[in-house]
């Protein structure tokens, strides 16, 4: 690309200097204006705004470091170079105190003058570049869809994109930093979502870091606080500038869907309780608590009896609505850190965290005869077989234990029904 010219003001009361370098500066530049002194430099000035002012001291109507002044309060950052006689010395100190950006003594020096320019248009040319890239860049960063903050080398935010400002009810990152420690601090505890166990934005970007790229979904709620909203994280790698970019993409909808779909693969249709599947995710769970705990854990597996009878007697509705008044019952009379979950047809199984095995089987015991003694809308009485155990020692498996409770239950079956039977 080729650099775009300067727009140069030459401000000079001797003609044959002028004429000198009118002719030489023509080369540097894409517009040369002349003035013959201060006053017609200043009207120039306000009608070209040239990108140099060069111009010379000694001058009449209107000297240069007065003319220098005027430029200054319009444009401060005005780019100035005075040409000076030795005889100038006096305006010397105020050309210094005005702060320009050079002196070039007379007679003019011409290859000190073209290095001057090209020195000036080349700053000038970085600074739009510069100017340029930046806004480019707050395009993008604002154009996108998805909320966007960046990140210093020290982990510290230096940039947060509109669409994350209006997100967290802020209009600028200052005003939000003065509000928050950090960016963390609007995460949630969310099922499956990332949480940080240190908060600061050196911390929870380390921790997030460490795990998995699909897992790293966060749970915040807007200013408006309506509802959680969830985002995938995704983090750049090390960028050019060492800064690191963070874009927040909302998933909100996939994460919901993919819970209710959970939710229904977990769930048993017709007494809404847990199913198979999740009381297998819940049994796993509780095993690895009571080993870490060294707690106790006790499970019963239950299962109606004769309950084939029920549907040959009164129909399979009956039987449905039989087995959700059984749900009922049972849910009403355990407690909330229990939980009952439907293994299969009527049978249903029931974990016990802190439950001990005689405790368990006081439980089963007084389940059993509130069951016996339950009108379920059917003439007939229904009663219930109770296989117990508990976890016991740190090779208790998952499996070895639900072997133990099947053995306890077949043994009930075996020995009449409607009672409790207990393996170790
Ligand atoms: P036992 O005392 O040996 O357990 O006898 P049982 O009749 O209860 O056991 P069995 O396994 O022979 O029969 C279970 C019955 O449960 C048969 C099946 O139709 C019924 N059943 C299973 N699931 C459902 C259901 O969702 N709704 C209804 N209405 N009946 C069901
Ligand atoms: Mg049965
Ligand atoms: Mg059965």
């Amino acid at each position: 690309m080729r650099n775009r010219l300067s727009k140069i003001l030459f401000v000079e009361d001797e003609p044959e200097i002028r004429f000198e370098l009118k002719r030489f500066l023509h080369r540097y530049s894409s517009d040369v204006f002349i003035a013959c002194n201060g006053e017609e430099g200043l009207s120039l000035y306000k009608k070209y705004t040239p990108d140099i002012v060069i111009t010379d001291i000694k001058m009449p109507k209107m000297n240069g470091i007065d003319m220098a002044k005027k430029i200054k309060q319009i444009s401060p950052n005005q780019t100035i170079i005075f040409t000076t006689a030795h005889s100038d010395n006096s305006y010397f100190l105020e050309a210094i105190e005005m702060q320009v950006d050079g002196y070039i003594l007379k007679p003019v020096d011409l290859g000190l003058l073209k290095k001057k320019i090209n020195d000036i248009n080349k700053n000038m040319e970085l600074e739009r570049q510069k100017k340029l890239y930046e806004s480019i860049l707050d395009d993008v960063a604002q154009m996108q869809d998805t909320m966007l903050a960046v990140y210093d080398e020290h982990a510290l935010p230096v940039f947060f994109n509109q669409k994350l400002l209006t997100f967290l009810g802020y209009a600028s990152l200052s005003e939000f930093l003065r509000a928050h420690e950090s960016l963390s601090k609007k995460f949630e505890i969310n099922e499956d979502c990332f949480f940080p166990e240190n908060t600061s934005d050196i911390d929870w970007i380390k921790e997030i870091k460490n795990i998995a790229v699909e897992k790293r979904i966060v749970s915040m709620k807007d200013s408006k606080i309506v509802e959680s909203k969830f985002f995938l994280v995704s983090l750049s790698e090390k960028t050019q500038s060492k800064n690191m970019i963070v874009t927040f993409s909302e998933i909100t909808s996939i994460v919901k869907e993919r819970h209710q779909y959970m939710h229904e693969a977990h769930t048993d249709a017709l007494t809404q309780i847990d199913n198979r599947a999740r009381f297998n995710i819940l049994f796993d769970k509780a095993i690895q608590r009571s080993k870490e705990n060294q707690s106790d854990l006790s499970i019963i597996l239950l299962d109606i009896d004769n309950f084939k009878q029920v549907n040959d007697h009164y129909g399979h509705a009956v039987g449905d609505n039989v087995l959700k008044l059984f749900t009922a019952l049972i849910l009403d009379n355990i407690r909330t850190i229990d939980s009952l979950s439907r293994w299969g047809g009527e049978e249903f199984v029931l974990l016990l965290p802190d439950t001990t095995l005689s405790n368990a089987k006081d439980i089963a015991e007084k389940l059993r005869l509130m069951i016996e003694k339950y009108d379920f809308g059917i003439d007939k009485k229904l009663t219930c077989s109770f296989g117990v155990t508990a976890g016991h020692n740190g090779d208790t498996t998952s499996e070895s234990l639900f072997a133990c409770v099947d053995k306890a239950l077949y043994k009930a079956k075996n020995n009449g029904r409607n009672q409790v039977v207990i393996s170790q």
